[in-house]
């Protein structure tokens, strides 16, 4: 029999509200043995069904839902309907903005908890993030290569967050063979993809919407592009018209793949260039020498992981902003975005408006962004909205 959590008295509203969490506090009771990631029905106090989901023994989320409905079974043909429905967004999307990579399965926000699935032309990359995730493997593995026989399947398990839920970090082939140059097309740029190397599971592709959306300041100006990847913003700025574009990571490996973007794009090499330097410093560096710029794309890695972290992350994003605003020319503009997902947009609105007071500036936000719609964001479980940010008219 499937084990069963019993729910304390009245810990059962945000499940009805179909948020798909149990945290640790919220469990009165455990009828049977469940195992690391094994699936099990939840229960209120009085014994009536709520939901089905998998156990995390070792973590304080303690369960997470796979259904609400008391006759869904969690096998491959669960996975095969979760799929299917996920695909009909992602087709809508790919035939709508000339997608060959996107985000197939944004775990909680595509029912599919601790799942990420990112499909680049016909590699599918998973990310298994919780044990239930992890116990599903192979129903995972199976319903993908039902839906998705043209596909090779990658996985890319080496996050942090595995830890807490008593995993082990994992990477692999699970099934066909990965192709000697992996490429995908978004709105019309071509970008090199690898997803054995590359971070998360080889590009960014919840910044596609503001990437498109940011075209429309580049034409004709000078641009930085700070924490570029692999081009990213760059690529669109050169699409765009752009003067010049100055990629600047810490990761070699990122700048070269950049600059092998713009020669797949036949793009001017004349008009970028790659700088190997530490954003922070380079600002500090631009602002003391009076170099200046007409855009300033700002897209830094998560600052904050956890609430402990979440005042630090501010005095950096306050920091790095003030900095950029100080390098644009007077009528300049700033793109900045934070993808941390405590960072609420209000706070991030109130840092950049710290920011502009530091750094002597007056600023008017003209364009709001968010993550791209290949990572929606469910209703029932706003978490699941991360990223964000905004365009600043730096006068
Ligand atoms: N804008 C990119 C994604 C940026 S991801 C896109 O659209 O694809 C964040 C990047 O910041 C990573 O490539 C990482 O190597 C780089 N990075 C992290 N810390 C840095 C620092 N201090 N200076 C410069 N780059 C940094």
């Amino acid at each position: 029999m499937t084990p069963q959590l019993f729910l304390a008295k009245g810990r059962e509203k945000s499940l009805l509200r179909r948020h798909p969490w149990i945290f640790s506090r919220a469990i009165a009771r455990i009828e049977g043995k469940p195992q690391l990631g094994d699936t099990v029905d939840i229960l209120d106090a009085q014994g009536q069904f709520i939901a089905r989901g998998a156990y995390s023994p070792q973590s304080q989320i303690r369960a997470r839902v796979w259904t609400f409905e008391s006759d869904e079974q969690i096998d491959s043909a669960f996975f095969i309907r979760r799929l299917e429905q996920a695909q009909q967004l992602r087709s809508m999307l790919a035939a709508r903005d000339n997608l060959t990579g996107y985000r197939l399965i944004a775990a909680e926000s595509d029912g599919l908890p601790g799942i990420t699935i990112d499909r680049y032309d016909n590699v599918l990359v998973c990310q298994l993030l919780s044990a239930g995730a992890d116990a599903q493997r192979d129903n995972l593995v199976a319903a993908l290569r039902h839906c998705y026989p043209e596909c090779a399947i990658y996985e890319r398990s080496d996050v942090a967050v595995r830890k807490k839920e008593g995993l082990k970090l994992r990477t692999g082939l699970l099934h066909g063979e990965l192709p000697a140059d992996l490429e995908i097309c978004e709105h019309g740029v071509r970008i090199g993809v690898d997803v054995e190397k590359g971070h998360k599971t080889g590009f960014y592709l919840d910044q596609r919407d503001s990437r498109f959306a940011a075209m429309k300041y580049f034409k004709d100006q000078n641009v930085l592009n700070c924490f570029s990847y692999t081009g990213g913003f760059g690529l669109y700025a050169l699409k765009a018209g752009a003067k010049m574009v100055r990629n600047v990571d810490v990761s070699q490996l990122a700048l070269d793949t950049a600059k092998a973007n713009c020669q797949r794009n036949a793009f001017d090499l004349s008009r970028a260039e790659f700088l190997n330097a530490d954003v922070f410093a380079l600002l500090r560096q631009y602002r003391d020498e009076g170099q200046k710029f007409d855009v300033v794309v700002m897209d830094p890695p998560k600052f904050a992981e956890s609430k402990a972290q979440l005042n630090g992350a501010c005095r950096g994003y306050k920091d790095i902003n003030m900095l950029a605003m100080q390098i644009l020319k007077p009528g300049g503009v700033l793109l900045s975005y934070s993808c941390s997902g405590l960072m609420e947009q209000n706070l991030f609105q109130k840092i950049l408006a710290d920011a502009a007071i530091d750094a002597g500036r007056d600023v008017q936000f003209i364009e709001r962004f968010g993550q791209a719609a290949d990572h929606p964001i469910l209703s029932t479980y706003p978490e699941g909205f991360y990223l964000k940010g905004f365009a600043c008219l730096v006068r």
